[in-house]
């Protein structure tokens, strides 16, 4: 019998049913067409179809165009949010290169609530570093308010580089970073940013479940208790995601804490 159906675990009941039985909060995922490929579920009602076929409890996303498309706004991607408050929550999307919209959005957040739960940095795309002014007004919305900002990150970033990660994260200590793509791979840069700033940096696993070793690296050097789940759906596919993490060389308890148990601390249940 191999690790994966050993009895009882949640292992073999995702590998036989499919459904892992436990609630799953997918903390980083997109929704809305994009120009360079085609997705098959990227509208609201598919997307949720395929949330609800993969058991997910909730997902926080934030909407491609209101990302990439000044006309399209955050507001918009509310009124979306709001139709579906058992399932969807969103990030407000905050481009830098449009400061008075992000000063607008900070202004609506609280009318927004709970449907937005937090921003979403997208600082690759961008093209402006996280200590961009641009962002100032988000951020000090988020330290004062607690709240979640998810960011895009990948090893050897130049937008997001770790040394400036930390000097916002330190600079915002009560604003709480979520770091899409955990730094991918660059395992010396994760270990440095969570031993200086340990309490308001969470990696978010996007793109990894499925990747020999790397989920369990990555409980190595920070502990599942910093660990969050996430696939960029539609980019990535919630059985995928969620397959690559119960099937990981971890214990249940650190899959419990990644899947939704750290957001739930974080958060609260009725988030
Ligand atoms: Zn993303």
């Amino acid at each position: 019998m191999s690790i994966w159906t050993a009895k009882g675990t949640l292992a073999e009941a995702y590998w036989n049913t499919g459904r892992a039985n436990i609630p799953v909060y997918d903390m980083h995922g997109h929704m809305g067409a994009h120009g360079q490929i085609y997705f098959k579920r990227s509208d609201t009602g598919a997307m949720i179809a395929h949330l609800k076929k993969a058991g997910i409890t909730k997902l926080a996303f934030s909407h491609h165009h209101s990302l990439w498309t000044p006309d399209f706004s955050n507001r918009e991607v509310f009124e979306i949010t709001r139709r579906h408050p058992d399932i969807l929550r969103m990030y407000v999307g905050v481009n830098p290169n449009h400061p008075d919209r992000v000063i607008e959005d900070v202004k609506s957040f609280d009318r927004w609530t709970p449907a937005a739960i937090g921003f979403k940095f997208l600082s690759a795309y961008h093209q402006k570093k996280i200590t961009d002014k641009g962002y100032e007004p988000a951020l000090k919305f988020a330290d004062e308010r607690k709240l979640p900002i998810l960011l895009h990150t990948w090893g050897g970033d130049r937008f997001v580089p770790i040394d400036l990660m930390i000097e916002t994260a330190q600079k915002y200590p009560n604003a709480i970073f979520f770091m899409g793509h955990s730094f991918r791979a660059d395992w010396d840069g994760v270990a440095r940013l969570h031993r200086a700033c340990p309490d308001n940096v969470y990696f978010e696993l996007t793109s990894i479940p499925g990747t020999s070793g790397m989920v369990e690296k990555l409980v190595e050097l920070v502990g599942s208790e910093r660990l969050l789940y996430g696939t960029d759906l539609p980019w990535f596919d919630e059985f995928q995601g969620i397959g690559g993490i119960v099937s990981a060389r971890i214990s249940e308890n650190d899959m419990h804490n990644i899947l939704y148990r750290n957001i739930d601390n974080l958060l609260g249940k009725d988030w």
